[in-house]
């Protein structure tokens, strides 16, 4: 697939943005070749939560463990990928999390981690995606003797290659799992702050969030915060907002991956609107581990409007068969996300990356470009848009 800024440097291009059928399609013209493309595919993306072993394709899975001599006990490709695959709706989060048992019997060498990687980099370049932060947590992966060094360089090696050939910039997040010991994820977080030179930016908590709750974890995330690390944290996703307001007072979680039972509390809501704490939102997840009980209760679109800083993402693009396109067109076909919206998805993005004002500015101008060229905003400020 042709890459949508490299045909530009080189190419006269003429871009028409057409409503059909209540979609946007933008028709790009390259000589006298006319390429229909979905807006929400060509729209520059943020995306800030995405994990690593739940974005595995099942056709690398296949030719990994086929290299390795892992075997998987499955027929073909199509149940393979129904193993890696959790189902439309799960009976709960713990459901969710039994889909990622395949990808990690295969993710304990370098060549694999590595490969995984710039895979992983390339599917959301392909979307559009300009930042990337990816998160995987190094201790599911030392099981055939590997060291976290050892693993954060082979994932950091992948994610360069990806980012020397798509233009997009990647970093990484070391998560720590909520069932592991407290010495285990403190080496973790001790990982995180020395391995910032390979694009770590920060650290997470995941795992089943109702089994092992966020009070459990003070001690590990007071060193992350001594030592500077940025930090986000999953909650309200498998638990009620309590565990929001415990990750943001306690675990000095910067941002909250889901944050979905937020509104259980309004005080708490009104102060992470006020102290612009980011939610990373993944809708398509969200609805798959019952974090709410169907796609129309989400509460995306309200907290939306409700000047929360919302930020669009896929959680697990393999477990939840999404990406960030088909994010953006069910939040356009069931949330009724408009260009403006998903613009404002994308500054909030921005501002709730864990990366430098440098770099902020940087992708500030991109979008801003990518907009101007696909005609939402002005020849002016970017705030002038026409949407
Ligand atoms: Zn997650």
């Amino acid at each position: 697939m042709c890459h949508f800024n490299v045909m530009h440097a080189y190419l006269a291009l003429a871009i028409l943005t057409l409503e059909f059928e209540s979609s946007t399609i933008v028709l790009i013209t390259i000589g006298t070749v006319n390429i229909m493309i979905s807006l929400k595919r060509q729209l520059p993306k943020i995306e800030l939560h995405s994990h690593l072993d739940g974005s595995v394709r099942p056709s690398t899975a296949a030719e990994i463990a086929e290299e390795e001599g892992i075997e998987l006990n499955c027929s073909d490709l199509r149940e393979l990928t129904e193993r890696m695959t959790a189902p439309p709706s799960c009976t709960s989060l713990v459901e969710y999390l039994e889909r990622f048992e395949l990808p990690l019997l295969l993710m304990q060498s370098r060549a694999a981690l590595k490969r995984i990687a710039y895979e992983t980099a390339e599917d959301a370049a392909l979307e559009n995606v300009r930042y990337l932060e990816v998160r995987f947590a190094p201790q599911l992966h030392t099981g055939r003797g590997l060291s976290i060094d050892e693993i954060v360089g082979a994932v950091a090696e992948g994610l360069s290659a990806a980012e020397a050939k798509y233009g997009h910039t990647v970093r990484i997040i070391l998560v720590c799992m909520r069932h592991h010991a407290q010495a285990d994820n403190e080496e973790v977080v001790r990982a995180a702050s020395r391995l910032a030179g390979l694009g770590v930016v920060g650290v997470d908590l995941a795992g089943d969030e109702a089994g092992y709750p966020n009070e459990l974890h003070e001690e590990v995330f007071g060193l992350a915060n001594q030592l500077g690390l940025p930090i986000t944290i999953h909650a309200g996703e498998a638990a009620g907002a309590c565990s929001i307001r415990c990750a943001v007072e306690k675990l000095h979680a910067r941002r909250i991956g889901h944050g979905v039972r937020l509104r259980e509390d309004a005080e708490l809501l009104q102060l992470m609107s006020e102290q612009r704490i980011p939610l990373e939102m993944c809708v398509i997840s969200n609805v798959q581990t019952k974090a709410v009980p169907s796609m129309e209760s989400h509460p995306i679109r309200e907290y939306l409007d409700g000047g929360l800083a919302v930020t669009v993402n896929t959680d697990n693009p393999t477990v939840s068969a999404t990406n960030q396109t088909r994010e953006y067109e069910n939040l356009a076909r069931r949330f009724r996300f408009t260009e403006r919206d998903f613009m404002k998805v994308a500054e909030n993005g921005i501002e709730a990356a864990f990366a430098d004002g440098e770099l902020k500015g940087r992708l500030r101008a991109q979008f801003r470009q990518e907009w101007r060229e696909l005609g939402l905003v002005g020849s002016g400020e970017a705030g002038e848009s026409r949407a």
